[in-house]
């Protein structure tokens, strides 16, 4: 009877201690990726805290779901939009050369695509519908990273973004310019489940020039440090919903 309650009481003070660190991972890695996009981390240092991070968080999915499979195919990530919205021809917007993520903000490429909504009037409502274009998570998985802040003075480019972690697939992907987040760190997400609305947050989406647009970025994980590659078939083949 003792040991059943003394293993009863390890039981209650594990499980506890591991939903304590559950968030408080979470918390370092946006910690983390804000410190990445501001510069105010070494690389050296950052490459290491990233590989701690990341084991943690794998951990964790693979323990509370055991024996899940990646998903065949994507769902779009705007509602209401499929792959025609994608900016440039063919999918020419992408171009990755010169980015690593542990340069944070600053970087010359543009290892993304754009996914234009109609808006002409740039009030970032769609102009069929009269209301705001839903952002989805394309894949099942967690929301690793966010920011639900962004003056418009601010130099940082991708405004209001969302990272999200892919377990099953090991991926992330990445959505900025947002015009309102609806998730946080550390939260669980389904594909197809409505993360934002679309917008023009963020140093250059901000400007008059440009149109209304999702920036969307798929990273695979290479030497444990996300490097961005090319969704553009993944897109093509997604389902709208
Ligand atoms: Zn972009």
């Amino acid at each position: 009877m003792q040991k059943l309650i003394l293993l009863f009481s390890f039981l209650l003070i594990s499980t506890g201690a591991l939903a304590q660190a559950d968030t408080s991972a979470f918390a370092k890695f946006n910690d983390f990726n804000n410190a990445v996009l501001n510069g105010g981390i070494k690389k050296a240092e950052a490459q290491k805290q990233f590989e701690s991070l990341l084991k943690y968080i794998s951990f964790r999915e693979k323990v509370r779901n055991e024996g899940i499979l990646p998903k065949g195919n994507w769902v779009f990530p705007l509602k209401g939009y499929k792959s025609n919205a994608i900016g440039g021809s063919h999918g020419n917007g992408y171009f990755d050369k010169g980015y690593r993520y542990l340069d944070g903000n600053k970087h010359g490429a543009h290892p993304a695509h754009d996914i234009f909504i109609n808006d002409k009037n740039q009030d970032c409502m769609d102009d069929h519908t009269g209301k705001p274009v839903d952002v989805v998570s394309v894949d099942d998985g967690w929301v690793v990273a966010c920011t639900n802040q962004w003056e418009p003075h601010s130099n940082m480019r991708g405004g209001k973004f969302i990272w999200i972690y892919h377990p099953a697939s090991n991926v992330f992907t990445y959505y900025a310019h947002n015009n309102q987040i609806f998730v946080i760190p550390g939260e669980q997400v389904k594909q197809g489940q409505k993360i934002a609305e679309v917008g023009r947050t963020g140093y250059n989406a901000y400007k008059k020039r440009s149109p209304t647009h999702l920036h969307f970025s798929e990273f695979k994980l290479v030497d444990d440090i996300p490097v961005p590659f090319n969704p553009y078939e993944q897109l093509k083949k997604a389902k709208t919903l």
